[in-house]
């Protein structure tokens, strides 16, 4: 047999299901394609200690060619994509050059949402997804005076606690009444903007950026719909991503916001799978969940490389997800959407977990420098194990227990 895996897209998820396809037992050949010139790197690090100069660059990246090349995996740097022949079994680069495939992976991630906004395209306004784009930051926060986020989400509210923490004067603009507000609680969202404030950040709600403002080609104020003006020589846009799955929709797969798949990473083309940011899961129950994490990431590139050979290893772990800010670490397991009870469990200073339960069953976890039970909290969710709210809330009880 002379079988070929092609994967479009060296991010965690790309690189996930190449591994992920020789530990599967897989001999034929895998070509990698990474659109970008860099080998498979993380990308948390980039709004957290790699901007706040506490991580070396050496240290962002997941695995360099050598590694690859040990395993027998082609790793192709600067190779874009630019078109799937489904009927032929291949894809075309942006070089002019094809490859034929036997299976084809796409993880082609996610890109950072610009709004259509005037004086978006001024020097000096930034998003961040790429190295490219952090190292550009890094650089911009050394000399800037006044920067804006725009968005009190996950990446903007990371940039802003480097900010503080590098000197720098910040005011993050958030069009909802409150931060995080699509993935966090209430209670959450009051709690880290506490933790904001009392670090100088200045934060505005209920606020729509209308425009940004510039002089000599380069930003110099934010407008909001309402006439405020906020003066500024760097602004973060920080209003989330739009997966890349435009390839996708051209060759004709199934797409809704993301490549649609199941939780085997399936596309509806049998040879064609996806992992990772370009893709939304449909659910059992017919829902479409997109998550953009790391760990779905990699769960979903082991399915789909398992599912390229045919075998069946659906993803079905608790979802989890981090954050960090200033001194805190935020960590999510399950998804809090629908609960009707949550009890706080506390945990010393400045740490302790929340509780959600919907029809008395525990679904997720929200942990503030609780890592143990972060841990706990995902076996006891992946165990569907529901400790009573009133057990959870009191921490002289030792939730280990149920476990055994
Ligand atoms: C600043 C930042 C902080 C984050 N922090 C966290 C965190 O704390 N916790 C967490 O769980 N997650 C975090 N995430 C999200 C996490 O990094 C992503 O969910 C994860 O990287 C997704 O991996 P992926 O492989 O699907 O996509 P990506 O990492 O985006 O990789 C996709 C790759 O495909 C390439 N590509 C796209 N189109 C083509 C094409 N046509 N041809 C060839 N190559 C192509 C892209 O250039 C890219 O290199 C963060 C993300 C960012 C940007």
């Amino acid at each position: 047999m002379n079988e070929r895996m092609v994967i479009v897209g060296a991010g965690q998820a790309g690189l996930q299901i190449a591994e992920s396809l020789r530990a599967e037992g897989f001999d034929g050949s895998i070509e990698l394609l990474a659109g970008e010139k860099s080998p498979p790197y993380q990308r948390p690090p980039l709004s957290k200690a790699w901007l706040q100069g506490d991580l070396p660059e050496e240290r962002l990246f997941l695995r360099g060619a050598e590694a690859l090349a040990a395993k027998n995996i082609d790793l192709r740097l600067g190779a874009v994509v630019t078109e799937i022949d489904r009927a032929g079994k291949a894809v075309r680069l942006a070089n002019g050059s094809s490859r034929t495939y036997s299976g084809l992976a796409l993880a082609t991630g996610a890109r950072a949402r610009r709004p259509a906004l005037p004086g978006a395209d001024l020097a000096g306004v930034c998003v961040l997804r790429d190295m490219a784009d952090a190292r550009e930051i890094s650089h911009r926060m050394d000399a800037a005076t006044h920067l804006v986020v725009i968005g009190g989400g996950f990446i903007g509210l990371e940039v802003a606690a480097t900010a503080r923490k590098r000197g720098l004067p910040v005011i993050v603009i958030e069009a909802l009444d409150r931060l995080m507000a699509r993935a966090v609680t209430p209670r959450l969202s009051t709690f880290f903007a506490d933790v904001h404030r009392a670090r100088g950040v200045d934060l505005v709600f209920g606020a729509q950026v209308s425009a940004l403002e510039g002089r000599d080609g380069a930003v110099s104020a934010v407008m909001t719909a309402a006439g405020r003006k906020f003066p500024a020589d760097l602004v973060i846009l920080g209003i989330g991503a739009l997966p890349n799955d435009e390839l996708a929709a051209a060759a004709g797969l199934e797409v809704a916001r993301g490549i649609v798949v199941d939780s085997c990473g399936r596309t509806s083309d049998p040879h064609v799978v996806a992992a990772g940011d370009c893709t939304v899961f449909r659910r059992d129950d017919g829902k479409m969940l997109r998550l953009e994490s790391v760990q779905n990431a990699v769960e979903q590139g082991k399915a789909a490389a398992a599912a390229l050979l045919g075998h069946r290893k659906p993803f079905e772990a608790t979802p989890w997800f981090w954050s960090d800010q200033y001194e805190f670490k935020l960590q999510m397991a399950g998804l809090s959407e629908g609960f009707d009870v949550c009890v706080e469990r506390p945990g010393g200073e400045k740490a302790f977990s929340l509780f959600y339960y919907r029809d008395g069953r525990l679904i997720a976890v929200d942990s503030v420098n609780r890592p143990g039970e972060h841990l706990l909290a995902r076996k006891l969710l992946d165990a569907g194990v529901s400790p009573d709210p009133a057990l959870a809330a009191d921490p002289a009880n030792d939730l280990r227990i149920l476990l055994r």
